[in-house]
């Protein structure tokens, strides 16, 4: 017996039939003897037709009403799912964010929670109720209705296992769980029975489309486990947890590409103080995140650096290495959006040495060339060409051991 928080996606709820295999998880949950609260997203496709609707009344919709209007898909599953649990026959009932104490900063549309003070959750499971929380939502100090950015409601669930000291907490989605590479570019990936919360982070473009990623952090920061799983199987899925202490985890845990980000060169620049302090400083007052930077060692006063930033930002990204290089004195400006960034990621790195040189000599062995390298403690990455990315997991997933049995 415990306390279980279990958050359904948008495709777990999506129709009114889902929905009531929604509430048989939860009734068998609950009659074996557990408490249960549950978090909710909107029916799949709610969220973007509402948002669809405000920008055809306005490109731009006021900030604060879009929040008021979004809030109103997971409010109409969590009445739903509350309605139907009602109507086999047991307590359920329904709480917006707010009326959760869910409070959060007043950024509309992407609100970080500042703090869940549960009392009326608590209040009501010990009363033998089912809580249903609308998911993605809360309120800033004021008490405006705020979204916590899209995926959110994986957060909510998280923050509110959090507050009311959760045993568990699972989260339904139409995956199985989070898998060793790409499935559809790695037909050999497997779902990953654990992974640790510094991988899961690491493997965000991965784990990015299963969970919204900050959920991962605060999952970390109180160490409360999160088991991502099948809403229509019974399947185990993946524990997303501390597993540090661990005797034997893998050398890698997985295998991830991005091809979204771009690399930008700016050839012999002056050997001196303060010239990456201007670069990235014009860069970063546009807005645009670096990712990887790496600036050649000095000959004749003079070193070249490459950084990447995301593609959608490579133009404006390229003008503002060309006006900076010209004021510095660089000879050239080089841009390359035909890039991918290859990673192996693993705890296990921790307690391995070689991994390094494995990555290289597997990728060398495809006549791939690496031209940016840059490593974490548990992660190490490879810019290469693009049209090389496929290839590149599918030999570093078969090589560090990863693949599927036949
Ligand atoms: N309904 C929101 C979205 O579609 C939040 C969520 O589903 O987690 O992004
Ligand atoms: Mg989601």
């Amino acid at each position: 017996m415990g306390l279980i928080v279990k958050k359904f996606g948008g495709t777990s709820v999506g129709d009114l039939d889902r929905i009531r295999n929604v509430a048989n998880r939860i009734i068998k949950t609950y009659n074996a003897g557990n408490k249960v609260v549950v978090i909710l997203s909107a029916m799949s496709g709610a969220t973007d037709s509402l948002i669809h609707m405000a920008e055809k009344i306005s490109p731009t919709p006021d900030k604060r009403e879009l929040d008021v209007l979004l809030a109103t898909g997971e409010q109409t599953s969590a009445a739903l799912l509350s309605i139907t649990l009602i109507s086999m026959g047991y307590p359920a009932l329904s709480l917006l964010g707010h009326q959760a104490e869910v409070m959060t900063t007043c950024a509309f549309g992407d609100a970080r929670i500042v703090g869940v003070g549960a009392n009326r959750i608590k209040q009501l499971i010990h009363a033998g109720r089912i809580v249903i929380v609308a998911g993605f939502q809360g309120c800033d100090e004021e008490g405006n209705i705020t979204t916590l950015g899209r995926g959110g409601s994986d957060t909510s669930a998280v923050a509110i296992a959090a507050a009311i000291n959760a045993d568990a907490c699972e989260i339904y989605t139409d995956v199985d769980g989070i898998y060793t590479a790409d499935p559809n570019v790695c037909e050999k990936a497997r779902k990953i029975g654990r992974v640790d919360f510094d991988e899961m982070l690491e493997m965000a473009s991965l784990g990015a489309k299963v969970l919204q990623i900050r959920s991962v952090e605060i999952a970390k920061k109180y160490n409360i486990p999160i088991h991502v799983r099948s809403s229509f199987n019974e399947e185990e899925g993946t524990m997303v947890m501390d597993v540090d202490s661990s005797i034997e985890s893998p050398m890698v845990s997985g295998v991830t590409h991005n091809i979204n980000e771009a690399r930008i060169t700016i050839k012999t620049v002056p050997d001196q103080p303060g010239i990456a302090s201007k670069i990235f400083s014009a860069i970063a007052d546009a807005g645009i995140l670096v990712d990887m930077i790496i600036q050649s060692s000095p000959s004749n006063k003079q070193n070249d650096l490459s950084f990447t930033v995301p593609k959608k930002d490579f133009n404006a990204a390229m003008s503002i290495g060309k006006k900076v290089g010209k004021k510095i004195g660089a000879t050239d400006v080089l841009g390359d959006s035909n890039i991918a960034k290859v990673s192996v990621t693993g705890v296990g790195m921790r307690s391995h040495h070689g991994v390094a040189a494995k990555m290289f000599t597997v990728l060398a062995k495809e006549n791939i060339n690496i031209s940016m390298i840059s490593t974490s403690e548990i992660r190490i990455s490879c810019i290469i060409e693009e049209k090389y990315a496929e290839l590149a997991v599918r030999a570093l997933h078969t090589a560090f051991g990863l693949d599927k049995e036949e």
